[in-house]
């Protein structure tokens, strides 16, 4: 091997966010990780989301805001409708009448 081009080599510790911990090779002393393979659903065989960055609250805090969206934009519709079918002429409504 030439002398002081090699990085330094570890007992790396691996740190799940489930709790697991396990020791690797590398040049990393500690390595956090999100999934192993004692919670993986690949291998549990069950389920789960793992949402570190809380991606889900923000997905459904979007789909609450588009839902009122949608709920304005019908009442326009609605209101333009009514607009619509609302006598614009003074014969129209002479014609309503009767
Ligand atoms: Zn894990």
């Amino acid at each position: 091997m030439k002398a002081n081009i090699h990085p330094q080599f570890f007992e790396a510790q691996v740190i799940c966010a489930c709790g697991n911990k396990f020791t690797i090779g590398s040049t990393k002393e500690v390595i956090h990780v999100e999934l192993c393979n004692k919670c993986h659903p690949f291998y549990t065989g069950e389920q789960k989301f793992v949402d570190s960055a809380s991606r889900i609250q923000k997905f459904q805090n979007k789909q609450k805001v588009a839902q009122t969206f949608v709920v304005k934009k019908t009442k326009k519709i609605e209101e333009r409708k009514a607009a619509d079918n609302a006598p614009k002429t003074l014969r129209e409504m002479l014609m309503a009448v009767k």
